[in-house]
């Protein structure tokens, strides 16, 4: 009898545990209030509304390739894995992540273990991987990082002209020795944006003086790195941009919290005219900040830094051992309002995501969207379900430092830049 009262109260435990583990996530406010739905503030004839849409590190392990071949006619297709983040894709106006591997062609990068293409430690993805980012709408993707010279110098410019013919823009690495290749302005529906993308670790790979061009790495934060940081912002400032966009490389692996060089440097691009700090490397969530900015024009500008996004899709997973949530990502829409000449950050909203690992596919779901939609929840097994709450229980903890006013409603956490403490 003892015994199943011991069992009964553990399952009613468990029961209410799971119940509120729910709850956190799917209406934590009570408001049922989903972030597509959120009134934009009242907007004048001179107000622009941007939504740059944002997620962390596209990678292509072996395991991935394996999913996507077809072994009739040889060929890769993955579309499965950003099948259920694609409508929120849609949402955006425009959609950059950090590109992990290279393009540089089947038997021609440095190893080709899985049917000529090959991943850890030197990445070089089939060329239907970039097809499938083309076809769930990202539009920038910055090459730059530790892997961009996986395939050599030949692969790094194999991999700009394969996104170049599919029309994604590229950030951070060139072909040619101009300094363009380090950045890009668009113009998004009326507001143009500026991308400067750069690493800090090239994973000890150098290249002759004649060749440097090629990738925008910053060793080290120095007087030199730094001075020519600020007259590369500069210029960008100079084509008439209205916000700046940074795309970073930084920081340590698996550290939960970013380091002194990263927030160093991440003062010194708000110092210099960055408006928005994509960072990553670090492959794990890291948090984010908000900040007013105050530069020599003496205009107070809302600014947002994101230190690490973490892996948006790889085959790192959560080990007991080590503990770290590799499987876990973000979706972030930075809502960049541009009233008279002045543009800066309105408000965030953050959308937790999941890679999961199945037989047939290795994909991404939001985080949110897999607790609520019962059918796609059904295609979740038990482990995944485990990885899900614990993701809603936990990411808030990873993104968001003391202190900041988070929203949470239905599918996302919402930062209103207003509600923030300067
Ligand atoms: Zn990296």
């Amino acid at each position: 009898m003892a015994r199943l009262l011991v069992w009964l109260t553990f399952l009613s435990v468990g029961y209410l545990f799971s119940l509120s583990s729910c709850q956190n996530g799917l209406s934590a406010n009570g408001a049922g209030q989903v972030c597509d739905t959120i009134d934009t503030l009242p907007k004048g004839p001179d107000t622009l509304t941007v939504h740059l849409m944002a997620v962390g590190d596209l990678m292509a392990h072996r395991w991935q390739m394996e999913r996507a071949y077809n072994k009739k006619d040889s060929t890769f297709d993955f579309s499965c894995a950003f099948a259920s983040v694609k409508p929120h894709f849609d949402q955006s106006d425009y959609l950059v992540g950090n590109l992990e591997t290279t393009f540089a062609g089947r038997n021609k990068g440095r190893a080709k273990a899985t049917f000529g293409y090959s991943c850890f430690p030197y990445f070089n993805a089939p060329e239907a991987f970039g097809s499938e980012l083309k076809a769930v709408g990202f539009d920038l993707l910055s090459t730059i990082n530790n892997h961009s010279l996986d395939s050599r110098v030949s692969g790094l410019r194999s991999t700009l002209d394969w996104l170049d013919s599919l029309g994604i823009k590229a950030v951070g690495t060139a072909s040619m020795n101009d300094k363009k290749g380090r950045s890009a302005v668009v113009d998004v529906k009326g507001v143009k944006l500026g991308f400067y993308a750069f690493t800090m670790s090239l994973n000890g790979f150098t290249l002759p003086d004649s060749l440097a061009y090629s990738v925008n790495m910053i060793p080290k934060i120095d007087a030199k790195n730094m001075a020519r940081l600020r007259a590369d912002i500069s210029e960008l400032k100079s084509q008439g941009t209205d916000a700046v966009v940074a795309i970073v490389h930084f920081g340590t692996e698996y550290q939960r919290k970013p380091n002194k060089e990263q927030r160093d440097m991440v003062d010194s691009l708000f110092a210099y005219g960055v408006d928005v700090v994509l960072g990553s490397h670090p492959h794990i969530l890291q948090e984010m900040e908000t900040r007013i900015v105050v530069r020599e024009d003496s205009v107070s500008r809302q600014c947002v830094a994101f230190y690490s996004l973490g892996n948006f899709i790889s085959c790192q997973r959560w080990k007991p051992t080590h503990n770290l949530s590799k499987d876990l990502g973000v979706i972030v829409d930075v809502e960049l309002q541009k009233v008279d000449s002045l543009t800066q950050v309105n408000r965030v909203t953050c959308k937790p995501t999941y890679t999961y690992w199945h037989t047939h596919c290795i994909g991404v779901v939001p985080v949110f969207d897999a607790l609520a939609d019962s059918l796609l929840y059904s295609t979740m097994n038990d482990y995944d379900r485990k990885r899900l709450h614990f993701a809603v229980d936990e990411v808030p903890g990873f993104l968001f430092p003391k202190g900041m006013k988070v929203d949470t409603l239905d599918n996302c956490y919402l930062i209103d830049m207003k509600k923030q403490q300067p």
